[in-house]
């Protein structure tokens, strides 16, 4: 699974360019990499909808947040929008910059899960230590403490987790791959161990993801994909990485 973050990024112009290098690039169309998504900004959702289905492809539309519950706000958008314009399968919730500029705690980001999982959307749970508990090695410790959100849950079969350590997130630094391996593992043991159905979910690596770095961090064992920010706005960059995927995991 590769999923594209835009986050505050894009236009109508770059969204055709973004499709035109994306189509020259992309091999073997048919060729099972798992889902492939893209989170544009609300705005350009059907933008994007449209070229999807203007040129037939395999990519899910996927939105970077929702409302929650108790959140049904200006700016906010619900689970029931969602539904009603576009069929979505996946919704970003709790990342980093969220927790950190929009103060969205763990009851905030438990509540927009429930919102997902209630409405068949499947979350992709971010998730991830700051560099200051990275030094103190509190990694553990603190996506245990996120992680809980999902203590006696049912989860779906494509809940998903992306581990983002906040100070690799667009800042060109990563962690060795051999540690996300480890880190991965102990994602899927905890939220194995916690979840009311005892599920095992996907967990995808986030934090300066590059078409140059992206196979050291995909070939890893726990690795089940990526989620890209900064690399994923060139649609030439985010294809040479899904070709990197499928070249290693199918
Ligand atoms: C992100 O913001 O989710 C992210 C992974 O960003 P980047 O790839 O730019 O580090």
């Amino acid at each position: 699974m590769i999923i594209a973050n835009w986050k505050c990024n894009g236009s109508k112009a770059m969204i055709d360019d973004w499709f035109n290098s994306y189509r020259k690039t992309i091999q073997n169309k048919g060729f099972d990499a798992g889902i492939i998504g893209i989170a544009p900004p609300s705005i350009f959702l059907n933008e994007l909808d449209l070229h999807i289905k203007k040129y037939d492809m395999d990519i899910d539309l996927c939105s970077q947040d929702i409302s929650g519950s108790v959140r049904r706000c200006t700016g906010a958008i619900s689970s029931d929008m969602l539904k009603d314009n576009n069929t979505f399968g996946y919704c970003i919730v709790g990342h980093s910059e969220r927790r950190a500029l929009y103060k969205e705690d763990n009851e905030i980001i438990q509540d927009k899960v429930f919102e997902c999982l209630s409405s068949d959307i499947n979350p992709i749970i971010c998730i991830g230590e700051s560099e200051e508990e990275n030094n103190l090695g509190k990694t553990e410790e603190i996506l245990k403490e996120q992680l809980n959100i999902l203590r006696n849950v049912s989860l779906s079969d494509s809940t998903t987790i992306a581990y983002e350590p906040i100070w690799a997130i667009g800042t060109g630094k990563t962690p060795d791959p051999k540690d996300v391996n480890e880190i991965h593992k102990f994602i899927k043991d905890v939220v194995q161990s916690i979840s009311a159905n005892s599920r095992v979910p996907l967990v995808l690596y986030g934090g300066s993801v590059s078409k140059e770095n992206a196979e050291s961090f995909l070939k890893e064992e726990y690795v089940d994909g990526a989620l890209i920010g900064g690399a994923s706005l060139d649609g030439k960059n985010f294809a040479e990485i899904i070709n990197t995927m499928r070249n290693i995991k199918c």
